[in-house]
């Protein structure tokens, strides 16, 4: 077993009751203090500066602390997860009640230690490429009935292929930063023509994405046993959507304009290590997959996705529960697959999941699903209603993982549309 991952653990920093935070978690992300920006990992409601905590000596001399000052968690994630296992087991230890080093140097933890709400929380990751699967096979069920033919409502490639995409990197936002609500070519099915305006079928999707720390060269591939050393940690992940847009451009080269105008991500990468004790079997894949996405172990993670639908005029509304086991390829495959061309993944790429839906209708992780695409529209509490996402409402995605013994959380996206120019 990880030491940082034992149950047993507690810190003398003070947890709250089912904070996302527990001393097993101690995720990645980064903090502006003072004008700089420093990686950090997160413990409660507290972030633990590693900058200033690896210049005490504290850390050891394993790591150079140029990797901790910096803008984002690229080049400390980079140093491998090997040496990302043994910083989370030192912090785990600095931070564990047994343990005084940290604890009783008062100094220190006045500086490394600080209260979340005295820092600025900013993007995690200098995302190089992005790029969308579509690796749920109940929402590409539900999609491909919606949009195309509900006798073959899933192509013949889906059971063959890690279906995806190449997104937009550029337009990955942190939880906090609004969303103005995007303008592109809408045509109704009979509509003669085309008009230019904003979308009025605005959409959140429900995804989690992992984000890689190690690189390939160009023209070779990744072997499905080692993918898993690519990945370091994930993150909720919100893929905003037009579906008017997306509707009328779609043919015949996918997702553009409908997508690319935002994507919303939570601010602390929770490693892999870190949520193993929740793997779980995926679904059972049949057809069998072809010999280089066939896996071993359990690849599939039991995290509980929740999205909460905000508004000016009432208190936030549960409207989604999902689970990330739903996920018929797992990130092993979606990497091997990505890679199986030649094609050169990068540290800090983010690889999205695409829409995790459950078989439910309460677990199904977009408007466009929950209200049929429009025809079956959502009661609010103030009485109106939610075909797709209005302006000033805010939507709220959490992700956690919990058994007996310790809830390991991604904390959550928050992010409210704001009206068109
Ligand atoms: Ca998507």
């Amino acid at each position: 077993m990880i030491r940082a991952n034992d149950p047993g653990l507690k810190s003398w920093v003070p947890v709250p009751e089912n904070s996302d935070f527990p001393i097993q978690n101690l995720p990645l992300g980064v903090i502006k203090v003072n004008d700089e920006h420093h990686v950090a990992t997160r413990i409660g409601d507290y972030v633990l500066d590693l900058a200033v905590l690896n210049r005490s000596g504290l850390l050891g001399v394993d790591f150079v602390q140029r990797v901790f000052e910096s803008e984002y968690i690229n080049d400390c994630i980079a140093l491998g997860k090997g040496m990302m296992r043994d910083l989370r087991n030192k912090i785990s230890r600095l931070l564990d009640t047994n343990h005084s080093e940290l604890a009783s140097d008062e100094d220190l933890r006045n500086r490394c230690l600080l209260p979340v709400k005295s820092v600025e929380i900013c993007m995690p990751v200098k995302v190089g490429n992005y790029t969308d699967f579509y690796s749920s096979k109940e929402h590409a069920t539900n999609v491909g009935t919606m949009f195309r033919d509900p006798e073959n409502a899933l192509l013949p490639n889906w059971k063959h292929i890690p279906i995806g995409y190449h997104g937009r990197a550029s337009s990955i936002v942190l939880s906090g930063v609004s969303v103005k609500r995007p303008k592109g070519q809408l045509k109704g099915k009979d509509d003669p023509a085309p008009v230019f305006g904003p979308t009025k079928q605005l959409d959140f999707e429900l995804e989690m994405a992992f984000v890689t720390c190690k690189s390939n060269p160009l023209g070779s591939t990744i072997n499905i046993n080692e993918a898993e050393e690519y990945i370091f940690g994930m993150v909720i992940f919100n893929d905003w959507s037009a579906r008017d847009i997306q509707s009328w451009e779609y043919v015949p080269l996918g997702p553009f304009l409908a997508k690319n105008f935002a994507s919303s991500i939570s601010a602390w990468v929770v490693s892999l290590d870190a949520l193993k004790p929740f793997r779980v079997d995926g679904p059972v894949q049949d057809p069998t997959p072809l010999p280089y996405l066939k896996f071993t172990g359990s690849h599939n993670y039991d995290i509980q996705l929740e999205v909460y639908l905000d508004s000016p005029m009432f208190i936030p509304q549960r409207i989604v529960h999902s689970n990330h086991k739903y996920l018929y390829w797992n990130m092993c495959q979606q990497l091997t697959h990505h890679a199986s061309n030649g094609c050169n993944i990068e540290v800090g790429d983010m690889y999205a999941s695409g829409t995790i839906s459950g078989p439910i209708k309460d677990s199904f992780g977009s408007m466009l699903e929950l209200t049929w695409r429009g025809s079956d529209p959502i009661k609010m509490p103030d009485g109106s209603e939610r075909k797709f996402i209005e302006d000033r409402d805010t939507i709220i995605m959490r992700a956690f993982a919990q058994n007996n013994d310790v809830r390991i959380g991604f904390g959550e996206v928050t992010t409210q549309i704001l009206p068109a120019d």
